[in-house]
């Protein structure tokens, strides 16, 4: 599975986001086979208005969203590459997540500490980045050494990784995330390395509940800071949301219209987490169940069936596929079928989202 990190300074309202995350899949946790799995980490239900549409044409008994995994680490404060406060273990807990959710403190409260004595969202976010960079740096100029050696041995992958790694160095030096500099065609490579700021970052602007449909001042200079970045932003109460996933179903919708908003802020926090990982989402539907999977943009069509088991992908003969809106408009396989809208795809398949598919296997 894929799994998103939320940092973030201490005191800007990580584990409150996190916990209302958490905490909406207890509330709906009969049919979802969604848990925490440990306390710092867990798997939330993606929410996808397909899905109701779909199990309304099969008549499905269940429907089964996909999942996003999130972990709350914790411990990030400024001297954390030098090993202050959890600053090892955390940044190592970086090492193991997809992509960033970066939680800036865009609320002010005078009863609630900032460990820097202000809120200053722009300030904040260059410290976790900087942070991310000297442990890039120094992870990179150690391996370089070690590289270097095997290079004079000629070792034509040591002098492959040397060559991938010196531009890296150099912006790093120039307080520059590796992201900015991944060159095309060498992302796989690059993500081998492990680098902290070569992971996709989203940004979440924690604001108070009078901001938390317009925003305000402080999300107003993060949404620019981002902007530059060609990085997303939402914005949240995670206060309100902690409310919020208390509530029942409607309840949640009538609360969150009060507050003129149109979804939960965490549905627009798992939508832009997939995004951000470039998942899509493909659909199996019977009366059974209506159940949607997750895969990496540009997967074939075997290797999106091993999603569901990993016989599917050795026996894959085909893929029987209707796009979702055919789907919808000949509502569902049986007039799909007489439209002509059933395809027989092969292994070389690139599986689109929405796709729903009926995999061909041998045993
Ligand atoms: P973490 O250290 O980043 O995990 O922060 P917490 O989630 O523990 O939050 C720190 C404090 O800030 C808690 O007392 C939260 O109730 C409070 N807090 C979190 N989000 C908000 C918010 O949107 N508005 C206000 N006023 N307080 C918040």
């Amino acid at each position: 599975g894929f799994n998103c990190g939320i940092v973030g300074l201490p005191n800007v309202g990580k584990s409150t986001l996190f916990n209302a995350l958490t905490a909406t899949v207890a509330a709906q946790s009969a049919n979802y086979p969604f848990c925490t799995i440990e306390p710092n980490v867990g798997r939330v239900a993606v929410p996808d208005p397909r899905l109701t549409i779909l199990s309304e044409i099969t008549h499905s008994q269940k429907i089964i969203p996909t999942s996003l995994e999130f972990v709350d680490i914790a411990g990030l404060v400024k001297g954390a590459s030098r090993g202050e406060g959890l600053g090892n273990q955390f940044l190592a807990n970086i090492r193991e997540v997809d992509a960033i959710i970066h939680v800036l403190r865009c609320f002010e409260n005078d009863d609630i500490t900032h460990v820097e004595g202000s809120v200053n969202p722009i300030r904040d976010a260059e410290i976790i980045e900087t942070e991310l960079m000297i442990a890039d740096l120094e992870s990179l100029e150690k391996r370089t050494v070690a590289l270097q050696k095997k290079a004079r041995g000629n070792d034509k992958e040591a002098q492959a990784t040397l060559e991938l790694i010196e531009p890296l160095i150099k912006a790093l030096q120039d307080g520059k995330p590796v992201r900015d500099v991944i060159p095309v065609g060498e992302e796989k490579a690059i993500a081998r390395l492990q680098l902290l700021t070569s992971k996709p970052v989203l940004y979440v602007c924690n604001v108070n509940e009078e901001a938390a449909a317009t925003g305000n001042g402080y999300s107003r200079q993060v949404i620019e800071m981002a902007r530059k970045q060609g990085a997303e932003v939402v914005i949240v109460s995670a206060d309100i949301e902690a409310e919020v996933s208390q509530l029942g179903k409607e309840d949640q919708t009538e609360f969150l219209s009060g507050l003129g908003l149109e979804n939960s802020g965490l549905d627009r926090v798992i939508a832009a987490g997939y995004r951000l990982l470039n998942l899509i989402t493909y659909f199996t539907c019977g009366p059974k169940e209506t159940r949607a999977w997750t895969i990496s943009e540009g997967t074939k069509a075997p290797q999106a069936a091993a999603v569901i088991h990993n016989d599917f992908e050795r026996g894959f003969i085909a893929c029987e596929t209707i796009a979702y809106d055919d789907y919808v408009k000949y509502k569902g396989e049986v007039g799909a079928k007489e439209a002509g809208k059933v395809r027989i795809e092969g292994k070389d398949y690139i599986v689109h989202d929405g796709d729903i598919l009926l995999f061909r296997f041998n045993v």
